[in-house]
This record gives C-alpha cells, sequence and structure tokens, in this order.
C-alpha cells in the first residue's frame, strides 16, 4: 500500500470546475486559457521546425537561439543583460520552473513565505521538500502585501519567499516602492526569491510590470519565472523560462535535468524565430485591457461587485448580494444552474476556512461573444 506524501491535496480546482463546465455544459471562464487561437505565423514556424527535423531532444537548458532570443527581450524589458550560457534555462512551463527551483532551495524544516491567496503549486511543492510554508494574508478587496507582516514572519529558518505579480488570482500588481521595500527587508540576509511573473505582459492602465529583474540586489537572490503560454496564448505547450544568477541556475539545472532534461524542441525553434519580432508581443497589455473593458462593462449591468482588475487575465467579482452561499459551493451552483463556470477563490488558501470572501475568479482570456453570452447568463441573478 501507498501513504500519500500530500495528504492535503486532492484534484485541482482548475481541473475540477473544468470538467464540471464540460459536463454541465456550461461556459467555461473558470480554468485560465484563450478560447482564441494561436498566431497563424508562429503555428507555421512550429509546423517548418518540425518539417526540418527538430524532432529530437534539446539541449538540457534550452535551445540557444531561443536563449538567446530570451535574453534580448529581457533586454528590451527590464534593461538589464542576462547570459543565455549560465543564466536563463528554457523549462516545461512556469509549473517546471517554480517545482524545480523549489526542489533546488528548501530543505526539511526551511520556511518558505507565501502571499495568500496564492497560486496552488507553491504549497505543495514547498511541503514535499519538507518545507514549512508561512504566510502573509493579502486582504480583499484592495490584496496589497503588507510588508509589516512580512517583516514580523522573516525568521532565521526563512530559506525562500514566493510572490507573484501581476498576481493569480486576484489581479493585484506590485508597484516599485513594493519591490523597494522588499529589496531593503532582505538585505543582509540569505533569503533566496521566487518572483513568479507569468503575467508580466497582462497589465493594464499604462502602469509597467515591475520584474526583480530590474532590481540589481533582488536579481541576485531571485529566481524570475516567466511562461510562453500566457504570452502566446498557448498555455498547452508547456514552455517557459527561468532568469537566476550563474550559481542558482546551475542548481536549478540539476533539477530540471532529473524531471524533464529538456523541454519540446520544435516549439523552441519555433518561439526562437517569433520572439525576434517585438510587434508579436508588445501590444498584449492593450489586447486584455480591451477585453477586461468590456468584460467590466459588461458586468456593470449585473448584481455582482467588482474593481477592474489591473493585471492577469482574471477578473474578481463579488457575489454577496447575490448568495451567501460559500465560494466553493456557490461556483458549483453556478455552473450546473445559471451555466457559467468560474474559480472559487478558497483552493488558493492553505485552509479553505480561511477564506469568508463571497468571490469568484472569471477568465475574460475569451472571445467577445464568449464574454457577453456568460454576463447575459449572470445577469439573470
Ligand atoms: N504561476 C501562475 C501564477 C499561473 O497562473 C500559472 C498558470 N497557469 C503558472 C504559474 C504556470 O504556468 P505554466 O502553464 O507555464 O506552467
Ligand atoms: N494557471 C491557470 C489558472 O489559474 C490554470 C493552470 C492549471 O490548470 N493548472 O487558471
Amino acid at each position: 500500500m501507498i501513504t500519500t506524501k500530500l495528504p492535503k491535496v486532492g484534484t485541482t480546482i482548475f481541473t475540477v470546475m473544468s470538467a464540471l463546465a464540460q459536463k454541465h455544459n456550461a461556459i467555461n471562464l473558470s480554468q485560465g486559457f484563450p478560447d482564441f487561437r494561436v498566431n497563424e505565423n508562429l503555428v507555421k514556424e512550429v509546423t517548418k521546425a518540425m518539417n526540418n527535423n527538430f524532432n529530437q531532444y534539446a539541449p538540457m537548458a534550452g535551445f540557444m537561439p531561443l536563449r538567446e532570443q530570451i535574453a534580448q527581450k529581457i533586454e528590451k524589458m527590464y534593461g538589464i543583460s542576462s547570459n543565455p550560457d549560465t543564466e536563463i534555462t528554457v523549462v516545461s512551463g512556469a509549473s517546471e520552473g517554480i517545482f524545480a527551483a523549489i526542489a533546488a532551495t528548501v530543505r526539511e524544516n526551511d520556511e518558505v513565505i507565501i502571499f495568500e491567496p496564492a497560486y496552488d503549486l507553491y504549497v505543495p511543492a514547498i511541503e514535499l521538500q519538507g518545507g514549512i510554508v508561512r504566510h502573509i494574508s493579502l486582504s480583499a478587496p484592495s490584496f496589497r502585501p503588507d510588508f509589516e507582516q512580512l517583516k514580523r514572519l522573516i525568521s532565521p529558518k526563512t530559506r525562500l519567499i514566493i510572490f507573484n505579480t501581476p498576481h493569480n488570482p486576484t489581479g493585484t500588481t506590485w508597484t516599485t516602492e513594493d519591490l523597494e521595500t522588499l529589496d531593503s527587508l532582505l538585505e543582509g540576509s540569505r533569503i533566496l526569491v521566487i518572483s513568479d511573473e507569468v503575467y508580466e505582459h497582462l497589465i493594464f492602465d499604462n502602469q509597467k510590470h515591475q520584474s526583480v529583474l530590474s532590481y540589481p540586489n533582488l536579481k541576485e537572490r531571485s529566481f524570475a519565472v516567466f511562461s510562453f503560454g500566457k504570452t502566446f496564448h498557448a498555455t498547452g505547450w508547456k514552455v517557459g523560462y527561468v532568469i537566476a544568477p550563474q550559481k542558482l541556475t546551475a542548481e536549478l539545472r540539476k533539477i530540471h535535468q532529473y524531471i524533464t532534461f529538456s523541454t519540446v524542441t520544435p516549439i523552441q525553434v519555433a518561439l526562437a524565430e517569433f520572439l525576434k519580432n517585438e510587434e508579436n508581443y508588445i501590444h498584449l497589455a492593450d489586447f486584455y485591457q480591451e477585453k477586461r473593458d468590456y468584460l467590466c462593462k459588461l458586468l456593470a449591468q449585473t448584481n455582482f461587485g467588482f474593481t477592474p482588475t489591473q493585471g492577469t487575465y482574471f477578473q474578481l467579482v463579488d457575489y454577496s448580494k447575490i448568495s451567501d452561499q460559500k465560494d466553493t459551493d456557490f461556483a458549483i451552483w453556478l455552473t450546473k444552474n445559471i451555466g457559467v463556470a468560474s474559480i472559487p477563490i478558497s483552493p488558493f488558501y492553505q485552509n479553505e476556512n480561511n477564506n469568508s470572501a463571497k468571490i469568484l475568479r472569471l477568465c475574460f482570456a475569451k472571445n467577445n461573444e464568449t464574454l457577453e453570452k456568460a454576463v447575459e447568463k449572470l445577469s439573470k441573478l
């Protein structure tokens, strides 16, 4: 028989809600993925790479022309140079990058600080390494980080801090001041950082994404994690990358080489071509801001409350005027009875009971028609 290593873990809420949406033929605004197509030219590049026989193992750290293009993109966006040979690793989705960075750094009884609600992979990945999770609560409605609380939580046992901006599920973004405060709090410590930046391009109202890479002292202690899935509407390709200083990268690669060894070759070859033209990604914020604004305009006619999200492709909605059911129950009810699937935010908490907010997450990476149909249903409530 087997004794589970993860007694608190079941099937992820994303899988559960997508399956429920399918079962009840509901409009799926739950799991985060676009319902529109990947750019045709990118698809052509993938086909070309396959026809050109790029079908065998890629180098363990990634196809070098792709790493070179990533270095150029990072330099353009954040004004820093990174060495493709020693500081950039292509991974099989940001998930793998985050998991490998945690496995490379956390030992038995090390403390890891996260901000809750937190993306669901952090806690199990930490606990699998024997690490102890300490969390800072992000409170509705602003979900801003509280650095006084962070200061109190930091102890000699703290090994790692994981944060995520723009933030899933709340859409909150960290400011220059937030990054500077984190930087000064960590000064002189041995604490490492994982900065989950998968939504770097999805940031609205003329804000600029604050990457850990733009802060020299933070950069020295950080794994910055990115995902092409979000940037190129291709979540199913599972290709991402991690930027970290040479010593951290060396440890990350020791794990990466035994999780997957390397990442899907033809897609890396295609991405290396596609990244040469910055037009292929610099307009993403405008594209998604239009979607956010459209969804918010539609939602204004419903009884759901909301503040327009600042980043990501998720919009939180407050249903306290409609129901007092718990979010997990209400999300199921909404899927079965109204025909719209969403994500409750309780599963983003270590202890689901720590969330009493009547809030659901809607994904707006959808055609306008999908959003219209969904809100038409929601407006019945
Ligand atoms: N971090 C966050 C905050 C996410 O929302 C996601 C996406 N689903 C990931 C990491 C994982 O990204 P990927 O699909 O590239 O593994
Ligand atoms: N990151 C996506 C979300 O938040 C889902 C990823 C997954 O299904 N594991 O919806």
